[in-house]
């Protein structure tokens, strides 16, 4: 992507209609699938009651018809012991019609998700958060990458931002987010900065970034201020305002006038995100006709 300077506002990243472009180029793939009788099916695991899960699956299922993936929500009662939702895993995991298996975040306690995501089997490990699927990524060689990450390179790439040698910084260094998201970065031949909430001079840092990826958690840490001009500014936060408004962790304005293209929150990320899990679902059912091919 040319740099626009600091003159004009950034262009708008927009993850509702890239994530329809994904659902239509999904489609044909499914089709092709169905004329060897297989229907890409994605299982999701919810326990408890949490209502802000309850949306997030909804969206997901929603998000299957429109590639026309088969959904289905397996629940379990909030109480729930480690074994059953270990048996429940296992049974899915067994199962050939199963492609996709996904457990609902966040776990009621005791249920520790980093354990429970070890109990996926790889191949169906379509979140891509299980270690072997991590450790796979470390070793450059991703069975499935984990789906925020591969949202924001896909919004990158339909933006045109160059990644190779350019400068990336990546603020956040947790295992589902920061993490991997540098390590995409790297592999497709950017040099990567990782912030996180020991680093001393955040803006010193930001401020280098030719590719800025915010994974923080914390609205409006990233003023325009902290933007090199021109810059891909990728917002990944989703927080909650006391009025209920929803808020990325990039002041929007402030940036929008320095930087050269920018995602909006909602409306950005979190769209990519689930359209990823789809699209990792389609390639497992494609693996598990032609695992050499897919
Ligand atoms: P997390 O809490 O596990 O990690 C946050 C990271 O930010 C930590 O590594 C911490 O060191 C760093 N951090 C916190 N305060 C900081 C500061 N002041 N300066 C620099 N670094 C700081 O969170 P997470 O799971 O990685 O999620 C991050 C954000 O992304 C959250 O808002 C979450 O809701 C959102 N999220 C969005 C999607 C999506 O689909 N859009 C998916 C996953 C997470």
């Amino acid at each position: 992507m040319a740099s626009r300077g600091a003159t004009g506002p950034a262009r708008v990243i927009d993850g509702v209609a890239a994530a329809r472009e994904v659902y239509l180029g999904l489609k044909a793939r499914v089709a092709a699938l169905g004329r060897v009788n297989v229907r890409p099916a994605l299982t999701a695991v919810l326990v408890g009651d949490n209502p802000a899960s309850r949306i997030y699956l909804r969206n997901k299922m929603r998000a299957c018809e429109k590639a026309g993936v088969h959904s289905e929500v397996l629940e379990l009662p909030a109480g729930s012991p480690p074994r059953t939702l270990l048996a429940t895993l296992e049974k899915l995991n067994a199962d050939s019609a199963v492609h996709g298996i996904l457990v609902q975040l966040p776990l009621p306690r005791p249920l520790d998700a980093s354990l429970v995501a070890q109990s996926v089997a790889p191949a169906k490990d379509v979140d891509g958060l299980s270690w072997h699927n991590l450790g796979a990524l470390l070793a450059g060689q991703p069975l499935f990458e984990p789906c925020t990450p591969r949202g924001v390179i896909a919004l990158l790439e339909r933006a045109g931002v160059e990644i190779d040698a350019r400068q990336a910084v990546v603020v956040g260094r947790s295992a589902i987010v920061g993490k991997p998201m540098a390590l995409m970065l790297m592999a497709r031949g950017a040099t990567v900065t990782i912030c996180h909430s020991r680093t001393r001079d955040l803006a010193a840092d930001t401020r280098r970034a030719d590719i800025l990826v915010v994974a923080a958690g914390r609205a409006g840490l990233v003023t325009g201020d902290m933007v090199k001009p021109g810059a891909a500014v990728i917002d990944v936060g989703i927080n909650r305002l006391p009025g209920g408004k929803l808020a990325g962790d990039v002041d929007f304005a402030s940036v929008r006038a320095v930087a050269g293209c920018i995602t909006p929150v909602p409306g950005g990320v979190g769209p990519m995100t689930i359209a990823m899990v789809i699209a990792n679902t389609v390639t497992a059912a494609e693996r598990s006709v032609a695992p050499a091919a897919a």
